[in-house]
């Protein structure tokens, strides 16, 4: 019954929210106008029960149900119980008052008081996530990559995330998840309703930037740290600058940024934003393979051991580091070698651009520059350094930077998928078919299977290796070698 439900938030945001004994009695008058009734609940709840939740589920589950129960359509009943959530929190310039006192004592205290009130306020949607399917692929050659099935976020194609970034979507509110206007919004059928979403203001770079968590958290205190404006993005040194400014009040975190092109970029592209956390993801653990430049002052060049094409720069002279930084981005984004199928610029336009990130170790500062390059061919007509056709039926998104990173995404449909295929593996291909007609497309993973006798992991633990192979714009063979050393020279030494 609704009533009892909006008595129980009520006791659960003064015991998990912050909500004031002084301000209880206010609230529940707003939501009694709200929800049309003529006096609260006056039989008994369960207040210490409440007050021992770690999760909101309980209390969000159970308003829903009511609505849905009074007649509501489940969207708006959501969405109903995300203003209830909102309503009950502390304000933003609450928020921000209590995350700069305690930014004070510690960087630490300040990000973990965010990131409680964003999965205490149901933002981080976190018993959603813990369903989600995570392991460690081990490799004989290679370092370990991260992968995870995510149920509870849908998949997007590069053709769509193109149309967005070049077609100008006509003017909405906001004009995108990103977008400052969405704090307190009520959202749509079409946008979430983001009455719940709290975030920082931050300065970076001399400029308004705000940072807030990830509702689909891919890893430990996954924030999102966007900019004030809605406007493109773009990787430049003033990037690195921002990453400079981020990692000295938060040392605690890795920042890093998508790229600002389709196909090597993330979902979206039109509005500046970078991502990091306390998760430190494979590629940022990875070893150097060779130092190939040390500046003046002593910064260390260096190729990294891993997979994608990635180049480390370290030193405890911030600008030195931010600088050389500067110097591969500017001299890759106009650097060809067609040997190596690297072409920087056409009739299309620029196709290179950098996945950076930057994170502090031991007080040094390290940034690390994954070489990216969104050309497509005849014979890769999704792109050249994108994951090849023979590996889209698990994975056809674009290559973001988590995944650049070693941290593969994978879509929710590959949980029934597996399971399919596992199955089909003891069956012959007309009756496999029959009974799963979407298998159409694993026919070589289910041939591979039978061959090897591997589980649905392996193969997969394969197939993101492989990827992540495909998206180095220099490969792990002598030409490819040979080139990369010719960019590091003519970026570095001449
Ligand atoms: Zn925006």
């Amino acid at each position: 019954m609704i009533e009892k439900t909006l008595k129980e938030a009520i006791a659960y945001a003064k015991s998990h929210l912050g909500l004031k004994d002084e301000d209880a009695i206010y609230f529940q008058n707003f939501l009694l106008h709200e929800f049309g009734l003529k006096e609260p609940y006056q039989g008994e709840i369960d207040e210490k029960k409440i007050a021992a939740y770690s999760l909101p589920d309980p209390i969000v589950d159970s308003l829903t149900e009511d609505l849905v129960s009074s007649g509501m359509g489940p969207g708006e009943s959501q969405r109903k119980a995300t203003y209830v959530m909102g309503l009950l929190s502390p304000t933003p310039s609450q928020v921000d008052e209590k995350f700069a006192s305690l930014d004070k004592e510690s960087p630490e205290k300040a990000t973990e008081y965010l990131y409680d009130l964003s999965i205490k306020n149901d933002y981080i949607a976190k018993s959603k996530v813990d369903k989600n399917i995570h392991w460690v692929a081990k490799y004989d050659h290679g370092d370990d990559l991260e992968i995870s099935i995510n149920l509870s976020k849908p998949e997007k194609n590069n053709k769509d995330i193109a149309k967005l970034l070049s077609k100008n979507v006509a003017v909405t509110y906001p004009k995108c998840l990103l977008c400052e206007e969405n704090i307190g919004f009520e959202g749509t059928d079409s946008h979430p309703a983001r009455e719940n979403i709290r975030f920082v203001p931050l300065k970076l770079n001399g400029e308004d930037w705000f940072m807030q968590y990830s509702p689909y958290v891919y890893y430990s205190h996954h924030c999102i740290v966007f900019y004030k404006k809605h406007v493109p993005m773009k990787i430049s040194g003033e990037t690195l600058k921002a990453f400079g400014d981020f990692v000295d009040q938060f040392p605690h975190f890795f920042i890093g940024s998508n790229s600002d092109l389709p196909i090597v970029g993330g979902s979206i592209l039109n509005h500046e934003h970078f991502q990091g956390g306390g998760h430190l993801l494979p590629l940022l653990i990875s070893k150097d393979k060779e130092t190939v430049y040390t500046s003046k002052k002593g910064s260390k060049v260096s190729i990294l051991d891993f997979y994608v094409t990635s180049i480390k720069i370290m030193g405890s002279d911030k600008d030195d580091v931010l600088s050389l930084g500067t110097k591969v981005i500017d001299k890759w984004r106009h650097y060809s070698d067609p040997d190596n199928e690297i072409i920087s610029d056409d009739s299309d336009g620029n196709h290179s651009t950098v996945t950076p990130f930057m994170r502090k170790i031991d007080g040094q500062y390290a940034v690390y520059l994954v070489l990216r390059n969104n050309r497509c061919s005849k014979a890769y007509p999704d792109g050249i350094f994108h994951a090849h056709p023979e590996y889209h039926h698990i994975k056809k998104e674009g290559i973001g930077l988590i995944e650049a990173a070693g941290l593969f995404i994978l879509p929710a449909r590959l949980k029934r998928e597996s399971a399919e295929v596992e199955e089909a593996v003891s069956m012959d291909k007309k009756d496999y078919l029959a009974k799963y007609p979407d298998l159409v497309s694993f026919e070589g993973m289910i041939d591979e299977m039978k061959a090897t006798h591997e589980t649905s992991e392996a193969y997969i633990n394969k197939v993101c290796q492989g990827i992540l192979k495909n998206v180095a714009v220099y490969k792990d063979d002598e030409k490819g070698q040979e080139g990369l050393h010719k960019f590091i020279k003519e970026t570095f030494h001449e």
